[in-house]
């Protein structure tokens, strides 16, 4: 079999080609254009290429966005200060703290320290609580991105078993919840596989669909996986390439070439998560603005 590809760069347009028209919808009722704020706090360079992509969308969909750069040196104290005066100006509808953030700094207060009304990354604990009672929340972009594609791919979740490997807190954890509890679309068997799992192989290639999220270039290989199996690949990881302008190129953690001659689906790196995840987010800025989540904060 060679899997068909899943385009997560051509259904991330289509959304943000819906946000646009809501956005000037929600312009021409009488409302300014939605705001975002950035926070970007030390200089990781992949930081920096997030942050420009996140600003590009904004403009693409009508959302205003500002990004405020801080030195790493920048305190827990000074960083909460300038949140708190986000948390607390009207014309800001989402914060967006960019992470990682500098290692002396609890990203866990951090992002607590955002009001969960503005937090348009699902981040904050009221957002990932609410989540997992399915009371309306932000859900974070890339596990909620995902979701996506196998809505608009038809990609049958229910019923099937998935793996998930890798258990962070801002991808993996929300992935298993969401494609195990959620009404739409969810609804599957789920195995959540992390750095202590023993014999990774055994999981995934029981797998009906994989969503592979560790950051760990190639880990998964023809080997691990069953004939026809799903395979969503959320890592990003910059490879050495000195055949390449800028000295890398961009490599999930699914060994592309092998494992898609198994796979029925399989998304590709770049143009798979990646603009999903940031379509996802121009979408919650929107549901921010509409305070279509949280309505008692009118
Ligand atoms: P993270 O916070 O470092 O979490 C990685 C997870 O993988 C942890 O749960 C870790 O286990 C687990 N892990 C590490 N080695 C493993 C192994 N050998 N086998 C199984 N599990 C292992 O990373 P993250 O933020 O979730 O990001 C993961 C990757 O996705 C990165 O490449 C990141 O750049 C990428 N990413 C992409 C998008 C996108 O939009 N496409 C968005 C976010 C992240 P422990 O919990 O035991 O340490």
């Amino acid at each position: 079999m060679s899997a068909s590809i899943i385009d997560g760069k051509k259904v991330a347009d289509l959304i943000k080609t819906h946000v646009a028209e809501d956005v000037k919808h929600w312009v021409d009722g009488g409302h300014r254009n939605p705001k975002l704020q950035v926070i970007l706090a030390g200089n990781n360079p992949a930081s920096e290429t997030y942050v420009n992509a996140k600003t590009k969308d904004c403009i693409e969909v009508g959302i205003n966005s500002e990004t405020l750069r801080l030195p790493d040196t920048v305190s827990d104290k000074e960083l909460r200060a300038v949140i708190d005066k986000y948390n607390k100006d009207d014309g800001t509808d989402g914060i967006l703290v960019q992470l990682p953030i500098p290692d002396h700094i609890s990203p866990h207060a951090i992002i607590e320290a955002i009001d969960y009304r503005k937090d348009v990354d699902g981040f904050h604990p009221m957002n990932a609580g609410r989540m997992l009672v399915g009371q309306p929340s932000f859900r974070p972009c890339t596990p909620a991105g995902i979701m996506e594609l196998f809505d608009y791919y038809s990609i049958q979740t229910k019923g099937k078993h998935t793996v998930v490997v890798g258990a962070s807190q801002i991808v993996g954890t929300p992935m298993a919840m969401m494609i195990s509890r959620e009404r739409d679309g969810g609804k599957s068997t789920t195995t959540i596989c992390h750095r202590y799992t023993k014999d990774l192989t055994k999981h995934t290639i029981d797998a009906d669909i994989l969503v592979v999220a560790v950051g760990s270039p190639g880990l998964i290989t023809e080997q691990m996986v069953k004939e026809g199996v799903v395979v969503i690949d959320v890592g990003i990881n910059r490879v050495a390439d000195h055949t390449r302008e800028k000295g890398y190129r961009l490599s999930g953690d699914v060994q592309f070439d092998e494992v898609s001659e198994k796979a029925s689906w399989i998304t590709p790196v770049p143009g798979g998560v990646g603009p999903m995840t940031r379509a996802m987010l121009m979408k919650n800025t929107l549901l921010a603005a509409k305070k279509a989540i949280y309505p008692e904060a009118d």
